[in-house]
């Protein structure tokens, strides 16, 4: 076994992270405050590849392995919570079923755009007013009409949705629920019918737009249709194996400033004589966060290594979403701890961090969701 990340990774972790510390973490702060997104620094990311980390570089991409892409996610996560969603839901969601099911024709015209930063970015759309978790019972119809599709329906808590060129959509091609009664569609923001709601007011992640859409008779060509008809459910799980790397990832990078503000600040403040980490109860907390940043941050890679070696990882990756987004909670929960009453204020980062982490264990499938994946692969054994 070798844990060391290879010469390229660590030269691209150290490019991403000066970007970061450049252009989206002092920009952190105001991003939750005017919950405006920061494209000031996404419209950089092209040229650094972080739009298009796994789009083949025939497309215009960077092409990076799953570890590199894993480490990209964390680093944006360390700056900022809400640009690093919108960034790791376009890479993760709108540009990986693309990558991955496309034809050629689709990644032609799709992928070079989204990877640049000069258009926008993309989304993908599952979730309805009434169906999260249990994505067979969607009911979004797109039905064939003159050798069109039609789409009617509605979907709730689309990331990216104002800010997307495209939203890849899951759809029922088939009024029977089954398991090939699911397709996806590629369906471009400007197409008549599509409507995008008002920004959802959130707890947190206030820079990241997330919208209810609705269609209305939105009318596309045959060739709109992504991967294979019937086959949506089964693309949309693989996906969701390769974007809750991305979500464990944000989670360690947040838990990663989090801790990394409590440590400055413990070494920092005294009370009754002495510094807070000379306290052991603080000392706790700390040893605490360090081992389970480093824990989950070896799961994450662990399940993207899986995925670049072309082996299942299903259940290492919904472990890896599990561990890490479940301790980012904890690491921040207890990095405000650590600061008081000011970790209370808005005027210091760590409720900031706090408020971002909890989305990350509802995301891209709950807790309760990732533990019914690993125990029926567990059981299944
Ligand atoms: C900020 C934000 C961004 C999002 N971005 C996107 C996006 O880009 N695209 C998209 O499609 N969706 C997105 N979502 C939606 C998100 O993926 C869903 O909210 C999530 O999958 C849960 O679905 P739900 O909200 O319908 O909850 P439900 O499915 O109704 O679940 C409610 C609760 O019941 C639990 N539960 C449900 N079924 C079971 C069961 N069988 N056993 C035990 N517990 C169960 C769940 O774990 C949860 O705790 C986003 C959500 C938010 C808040």
């Amino acid at each position: 076994m070798n844990f060391n990340l290879t010469d390229e990774q660590r030269m691209w972790r150290k490019a991403v992270h000066d970007f970061v510390e450049r252009e989206v973490k002092p920009k952190a702060h105001e991003v939750d405050e005017s919950a405006q997104f920061n494209w000031d620094a996404v419209r950089k990311m092209g040229s650094l590849g972080l739009l298009g980390l796994n789009v083949p570089e025939d497309y215009g991409g960077a092409g990076v392995d799953a570890i590199s892409a894993a480490i990209a996610i964390e680093e944006l996560g360390w700056g900022c919570g809400s640009t690093a969603l919108s960034v790791c839901a376009h890479n993760g969601l709108g540009c990986a079923p693309i990558t991955l099911f496309g034809t050629e024709a689709q990644k032609e015209r799709f992928l070079p755009s989204a990877a640049s930063g000069d258009g926008g970015l993309s989304a993908l759309a599952l979730t309805e007013p009434g169906a999260g978790s249990d994505l067979k019972g969607i009911s979004t119809r797109a039905e064939k009409q003159d050798g069109e599709w039609v789409i009617n329906g509605a979907k709730m808590w689309c990331t990216n949705a104002s800010i997307a060129d495209f939203i890849v959509t899951l759809v029922r091609t088939d009024p029977n629920i089954g398991s090939r009664s699911l397709s996806m569609i590629i369906v471009p923001a400007d197409t008549p019918g599509l409507h995008i709601g008002p920004p959802e007011k959130k707890m947190g992640l206030k820079g990241c737009p997330t919208h209810a859409v609705t269609y209305e008779g939105v009318r596309l060509t045959a060739d709109h249709l992504l991967g294979e008809e019937g086959l949506g459910l089964k693309q949309t799980l693989i996906v969701l194996d390769g974007g809750r790397i991305g979500i464990g990832a944000i989670s360690v990078g947040l838990a990663q400033a989090a801790f990394e503000e409590a440590l400055k600040y413990a070494k920092e403040r005294q009370t009754f004589g002495k510094h807070l980490a000379d306290h052991q109860a603080i000392q706790w907390m700390i040893a605490d966060a360090a081992t389970e940043i480093e824990s989950a941050r070896l799961m994450i890679r662990f399940a993207a290594w899986l995925k670049e070696e072309g082996r299942p990882y299903t259940k290492e990756a919904a472990m890896a979403k599990l561990l890490a987004t479940e301790m980012a909670e904890r690491v921040c929960r207890n990095a405000m701890q650590i600061f008081g009453g000011y970790g209370y204020s808005r005027e210091y980062p760590v409720e900031l961090m706090y408020r971002d982490a909890r989305l990350m264990t509802i995301g891209e499938g709950t807790s309760e969701m990732q533990r019914m994946v690993i125990a029926r692969q567990v059981l299944t054994r």
